[in-house]
């Protein structure tokens, strides 16, 4: 009976009424397998590859070691989805050999998949490492580019997937403001789309994210960010794809039931938060999400957002 429970506290992630709403990890690379696993994670829904890059400050790893750490971490999810992020450098996580040192302002400069563009060799051997990794593995292989702003940014990374001969899904990170707005025409070159809701209520509030004392403006219950995340995730529902939350905002397990309210598909997170997000979705239906998540969008400020969602979800 108590293998049962345990189990059954491991199952799917779904809403109490059976809505599913796959709970995914966020990983650095192998060493992060083992709790994603020990949490019953379905799979990796963020893979943070900038780490494989830190240890040489003058180029990237080689495409055999990118392999390595690729297929290990695919390995460990066989039929489950793994979503590998590209290279997310600059702002704050320069790399020496690809950030330019002189921009006066970084997290608006030249950082993500705009590095990767002016650097291609560097986005193609990270693209064939990955296929290379998945060759023979009966997982679902899912890209997704850091900072894409608008359409032909998306354009620009599928060519490249295409061109490495990857086969896998393509996708976009929604964490700039112009690509929730637009997220219909992003999704004209991508399979789906993932929320980085970090980035996301940086661009969004105008406020550095490494800011401490601006914390009241990185709050992701703030309704303007619901607003985005509603227009990506219906953008996405209209073209019959999926769109997931990848950012911290998806670990708040109230938030998380908000999220899927506002019609995300998937929630992506560090392990140890899997099964409080699990447990409080299971004790509500969807309908109840969608009026919790009405509640706080037609709420004034992050703190009411949070109140009038947990009113809606504890008063039923
Ligand atoms: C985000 O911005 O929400 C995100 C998931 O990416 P990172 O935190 O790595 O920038
Ligand atoms: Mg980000």
């Amino acid at each position: 009976e108590r293998k049962a429970a345990v189990e059954a506290a491991k199952g799917p992630g779904a809403t109490s009424d059976g809505h599913k709403v796959p709970l995914l990890a966020n990983v650095g690379g192998p060493a992060d397998v083992p709790a994603a696993v020990e949490a019953g994670a379905e799979g990796v829904g963020l893979f943070r590859t900038e780490f494989l890059f830190l240890d040489d400050s003058e180029r990237a790893p080689s495409q055999e070691k990118q392999a390595e750490a690729y297929r290990q971490v695919l390995e460990a999810f066989p039929e489950g989805r793994v979503v590998v992020r590209v290279l997310d450098a600059g702002a704050d996580k320069p790399l020496d050999f690809l950030t330019p040192a002189d921009e006066p302002n970084p997290a608006l400069g030249v950082r993500g998949l705009r590095t990767l563009l002016d650097h291609p060799e560097v986005l193609q051997g990270q693209l064939r490492a990955l296929a290379v990794a998945a060759e023979g593995l009966p997982v679902y292989l899912e890209v997704m580019a850091p900072m894409v702003a608008d359409r032909a940014d998306a354009r620009a990374f599928a060519e490249a997937c295409r061109e490495a001969g990857l086969s896998a899904k393509f996708g976009a990170m929604v964490e700039i403001p112009s690509a929730a707005l637009r997220a219909r025409s992003v999704l004209q070159e991508v399979e789906f789309l993932s929320l980085g809701t970090n980035d996301l209520a940086q661009y969004t509030f105008a406020a550095d994210r490494q800011v401490g004392a601006l914390s009241r403006l990185q709050d992701p219950w703030q309704p303007a960010l619901l607003d985005l995340v509603a227009t990506a995730a219906e953008a996405a529902a209209a073209e019959g794809k999926s769109c997931g939350v990848c950012g911290e905002a998806a670990s708040d397990p109230l938030l998380a039931c908000v999220l899927t309210g506002l019609g995300v598909t998937s929630l992506s997170m560090g392990s140890s938060a899997i099964p409080f997000v699990r447990a409080q979705l299971a004790k509500h239906t969807l309908a109840q999400c969608e009026r919790a998540a009405a509640a706080a969008r037609a709420a004034e400020s992050g703190p009411e957002a949070r109140a009038a969602a947990q009113a809606v979800l504890s008063g039923e």
